[in-house]
């Protein structure tokens, strides 16, 4: 496929077979020399504990083309970071930070013909991943691992600005309170499907999962984190060892302190409190941020700043933070990565 097919207007968040992608194995203890491949099917045993047991883990970031036409990656060091905890949670090799943006950078120059264009609004979207592979049928741990990186063009999540959307509280949980929520794992978007699904049938944009001992409080928003900016402008995101640690929302705690001058609390939002926010947001590096319109709980409708328009912090938040991952403001030391 030449680029002359892609229309960067048109692309949304879907599979494109780019031109190549690196992978690494791990066997007798070891990882093996890593390499760019053009194959993207991947031919692994029918016993890999990937595939039975769930032994897999991923992560998410993006490759930004600036105005200057040099290419950022934003804060890849958290990303190698947490995968290197999911893998010590599912008992899998880590990949060391240097080799994981190494892998990354590769990714990212071999497919370079597939970065949108500055002022698009568009990003190369990376997919690391580690399977466990091999000859296996017990529950334990994979004999062989396999590390790989693919990249495919993404458009802007919302072409033509911020649109906020109503979210449903779901009665499932996500996952347990010493479970592997804080993990980015497969288990955890399959145990998803089905509230997601049940959510946008209802006609909501997703579900909202409460902290799964005492269902009292916000923890996830479908895959991306929830913040709130209350009244008195505090930035407000839960903390629980059930939540996925996000970059995203990690950033926006850092840019909320130093840049909107708001008091950032990490605790505890009580989903019979929403009074106390005027706008809400979800965040994840898909969207970077998500408006929330409203949230329905036991059959009512609670509306934060309005359905239909988004709030000036939101706002503020998201221009500040899509500007630092595309190099038009100037970014906090060590969050971008030149590729
Ligand atoms: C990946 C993910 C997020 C967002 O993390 P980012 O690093 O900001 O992309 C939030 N919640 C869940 C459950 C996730 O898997």
């Amino acid at each position: 496929m030449g680029n002359e097919s892609i229309n960067w207007d048109k692309l949304g968040f879907d599979y494109i077979k780019t031109d190549k992608r690196f992978i690494q194995t791990w066997k007798n203890g070891e990882w093996q020399a890593g390499t760019l491949t053009e194959d993207n099917v991947l031919h692994i045993s029918e016993g890999s504990t990937a595939l039975h047991y769930g032994q897999q883990c991923f992560e998410g970031l993006k490759a930004y083309r600036c105005k200057d036409g040099s290419i950022n990656l934003f804060r890849p060091d958290q990303n190698a970071a947490r995968m290197q905890r999911s893998c010590g949670r599912l008992l899998m090799p880590q990949v060391p930070t240097e080799a994981f943006i190494d892998a990354c950078k590769q990714v990212v120059r071999a497919n370079e013909r597939f970065i949108p264009p500055y002022g698009s609004g568009g990003a190369l979207y990376l997919r690391p991943f580690v399977i466990g592979t091999g000859d296996n049928i017990g529950v334990r741990t994979a004999p062989e691992f396999i590390f790989s990186v693919f990249a495919i063009p993404v458009g802007a999540y919302f072409k033509g600005g911020l649109v906020p959307h109503n979210f449903q509280i779901s009665g499932y949980d996500r996952a347990a309170p010493h479970g592997t929520g804080a993990a980015k794992v497969g288990g955890n978007y399959a145990a998803s499907l089905l509230p997601g699904s049940e959510a946008k049938k209802a006609g909501f944009a997703d579900s909202i999962y409460l902290d799964p001992a005492t269902h009292s409080k916000i923890e996830e928003v479908g895959s991306a984190n929830f913040f709130g900016i209350t009244r008195d402008n505090k930035f407000i995101t839960p903390k629980s060892p059930s939540v996925l640690p996000g970059i995203t929302r990690m950033s926006l705690i850092e840019l909320a302190k130093t840049r909107l001058g708001l008091e950032v609390v990490e605790g505890e939002v009580f989903i019979d409190q929403l009074d106390i926010f005027q706008e809400a947001g979800a965040c994840g590096t898909a969207a970077v941020i998500s408006p929330i319109g409203g949230i329905e709980y036991q059959g009512k409708l609670h509306v934060f700043y309005s359905e239909t328009e988004v709030g000036p912090i939101t706002q503020k938040l998201y221009k500040e933070l899509t500007g630092v991952q595309s190099g038009d403001v100037e970014a906090p030391e060590g969050w971008i990565v030149k590729v």
